[in-house]
């Protein structure tokens, strides 16, 4: 492999900065800056920077792995491929297909998440496949479909943040999750800007707002519909976009206008003035956004949330507009592609829906199989998680490490247990695949070529800079293998620019068209935004902002959706007194399977934490350091308590990353969203207690 830098993309989050690999004569991999990547412009989190340590074999699999009298022991390629066909064979001769699971990740590469859709229904022929995106994105894609007629994470670039006249960031918590994308934020205000961040913790990135609102978790709902109620009584409404523009005002402002700023007062927790000035703030320049993450996102009522935030935009005239609109802040590495390619459990490539004749027949004839033969939707993350053991009796399982970061964490690992047979594909030994019958160890980010779409919707390259160690194999060649043993001999190809090609066949005349992006135009353009239909760069450049001209619905106009307040599915009450909610730190991404294994990031970050308010710890007897015991209906965890100021008194917060007594996930509540199936993991009812040495 070469010895030079070369240009490619971090493993990690969905900001995908842009890095140099050189591989080091001892072995090693060197990261440097690469400046010419407009989202990080050279800038890397210490995530970034230290990625290369997972490559190293002394973290990672290096073997196949099957289960040997109760125990995983290292065995050849071929014995673990079998023993995977055979166990999935089994199951589907004796249950049927839908009895086999597949379950997939928002880290994957576009080609692997469309090649793992595509191998479900053609070579499984099961309906059940979901992925962990689920959790990520879901409420925000199912609300950006209904307003907007399509979901693309941001439909602008990251850098028209600081052109804005103001921002609204519910739920970000950015300075710790993605920090070069603070730079932008920093340079919204140095322009004049103003930010205002919502979170009921005052966290490093609320420490940076003009205004910080600290609502009770789970009310970011009537937080925006008291908003919406302000806008409204102070004459504020952009009437003319609203005619021109939009269609079902009158309902979603008759629902605003039953959301009087008192009673949001008591439900959020928000004083009335601070929603006059964040009213104020929003609707003064010429240019305003609203950017939506996990926050509002991971609750039961999600996609209502989402559609009121988006109310708020369209009825002050934000989007579509130079600067402006709604946007939400995908997470993952590929959270943003991994929902366009298949793998969800209702969706084909492009971005179609599965239960659509004409996309079915499209996709059908790309992948020479019949229409009809195609399952229909499955069941959602969690629920097929849920249905483990019980009526899915297999599941082979790539790039997730559900054990650790699923809702109800314990149920789904006993779900987990009791499957017939179980397949993990990974780089290390995640929790989950530590349980499995069947581990494959497989390459990864620098080890091999593939693209990843980011936030912002920007399709990019990330090439291999470095030969991966033997006896490593690539997610695609397991699949092919996996094929061919099934019985479908062609199909399935292992070069990564053979199954792209594919995918732009696939994706062609869909919402989330790649038809004119090529490896190519990749290289040479430093990625391309979808939709982008032909190959011709005069004709089309990719498409950086959406909505300008028209909406993606039948008449061109945005929907509003009229959205009322509604409880958290578990509100306290006298034996769970308190709010938890979970979200992450600095130097851990998502289940921290892999940067768990990271020296520095483990040193920086070695365990889970119960923040609580001084008040609170007060109450408890609990001294800083001390170990307390969250308890919630689903189960206890225990943590050092980290006494702050910044957190409402009646709420407590988990990083979520840790396996063992301090998984927060034992305690969230699976409670879904009715429409995008998201777990609510941001609100539950817990009571805290002092643990006795
Ligand atoms: Fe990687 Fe995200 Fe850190 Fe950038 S912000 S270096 S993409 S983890």
């Amino acid at each position: 492999m070469q010895n030079s830098a070369t240009p490619t993309h971090c493993p990690y989050c969905a900001l995908q900065c842009g890095m140099n690999l050189t591989p080091a004569p001892d072995g090693t991999v060197e990261v440097s800056e690469r400046a010419d990547f407009p989202v990080n412009r050279g800038a890397l989190c210490g995530k970034g920077r230290t990625a290369p340590a997972v490559l190293s074999s002394r973290v990672r699999l290096t073997s196949p792995l099957v289960r040997s009298g109760g125990t995983l022991v290292p065995a050849g390629w071929d014995e673990a491929l079998d023993r995977i066909a055979e166990g999935l064979s089994r199951t589907r001769a004796e249950h049927g297909p839908d009895a086999c699971g597949v379950f997939g990740g928002g880290g994957l590469t576009n080609e692997k998440a469309y090649t793992l859709g595509k191998f479900a229904r053609v070579v499984l022929g099961t309906s059940q496949i979901d992925y962990n995106g689920r959790f990520c994105m879901s409420s925000a894609a199912a609300g950006g479909i209904k307003a907007f007629g399509l979901d693309r994470g941001l439909p602008f670039p990251l850098e028209d943040i600081p052109k804005s006249g103001c921002v609204i960031l519910v739920g970000s918590n950015l300075a710790e999750t993605m920090p070069p994308s603070l730079r932008f934020f920093t340079e919204l205000r140095e322009n004049g800007g103003t930010l205002i961040v919502i979170d009921p913790r005052r966290t490093k990135t609320a420490e940076q707002a003009d205004l910080h609102l600290m609502p009770r978790p789970g009310t970011d709902l009537a937080l925006a519909l008291g908003l919406l109620h302000l806008v409204v009584a102070e004459g504020l409404v952009d009437e003319e976009y609203v005619r021109e523009r939009t269609a079902g005002w009158e309902d979603a402002r008759a629902a605003a206008m039953a959301h009087w700023p008192e009673y949001v007062e008591r439900i959020t927790g928000v004083p009335v003035p601070q929603l006059r000035e964040t009213v104020r703030l929003f609707c003064e320049p010429e240019s305003a956004m609203v950017l939506t993450a996990r926050g509002p996102e991971q609750q039961s009522k999600g996609t209502d949330t989402v559609s009121a935030w988006i109310n708020l935009c369209l009825a002050t005239g934000r989007a579509g507009r130079p600067f402006s609109g709604y946007g939400c802040l995908t997470g993952q590495g590929n959270g943003q592609g991994g929902r366009e390619h298949g793998q969800k459990a209702d969706q084909l490539p492009g971005y179609r829906k599965l239960d659509d004749p004409a996309a079915r027949a499209h996709v059908a004839e790309v992948w020479g199989v019949d229409p009809d033969a195609l399952p229909g939707p499955g069941r959602s993350a969690y629920e097929l998680l849920d249905a483990l053991g019980t009526d899915i009796k297999s599941l082979l399982l790539m790039g997730s490490n559900p054990v650790v970061s699923a809702p109800h964490a314990a149920h789904i690992e006993e779900r987990i247990r009791s499957l017939d047979f179980l397949a993990v594909c990974d780089v290390v030994l995640s929790e989950t695949a530590a349980l499995a019958d069947v581990v494959l160890p497989v390459t990864q980010w620098a080890e091999e070529t593939g693209t990843t779409t980011n936030l912002e919707g920007r399709v990019l390259l990330r090439r291999q800079a470095i030969t991966p160690p033997d006896g490593i194999r690539s997610d695609l060649e397991v699949m092919h293998e996996l094929a061919d043993r099934l019985g479908v001999e062609k199909g399935f190809p292992t070069d990564p620019e053979e199954v792209f090609e594919e995918l732009r066949r696939a994706s062609a005349g869909g919402p989330a068209d790649y038809s004119g992006i090529t490896y190519r135009r990749l290289a040479e353009e430093n990625g391309v935004f979808w939709p982008c239909p032909t190959e011709d760069t005069v004709v089309h450049a990719g498409t950086p902002r959406l909505f300008l001209d028209r909406f993606a619905t039948p008449d061109g106009r945005a929907r509003f959706v009229p959205v009322s307040h509604r409880a958290i599915a578990e509100e306290p009450d006298e034996e769970y007194p308190v709010l938890l909610t979970t979200g992450r730190v600095v130097a851990q991404y998502q289940s921290g399977a892999q940067t768990r294994r990271v020296d520095e990031l483990n040193a920086a970050a070695p365990g889970p934490f119960v923040e609580l308010h001084p008040r609170l710890a007060e109450r408890l007897g609990a001294a800083e350091g001390d170990p307390v015991a969250v308890v919630s209906r689903r189960g206890r965890a225990v943590a050092p308590a980290r006494i702050t100021l910044g957190i409402r008194p009646d709420t407590v917060f988990m990083p979520f990353h840790w396996y063992g007594e301090g998984r927060a996930n034992t305690l969230t509540n699976p409670a879904l969203d009715p429409t995008s199936r998201m777990p609510e993991f941001k609100a539950c009812a817990v009571r805290v207690e002092a643990v006795k040495s």
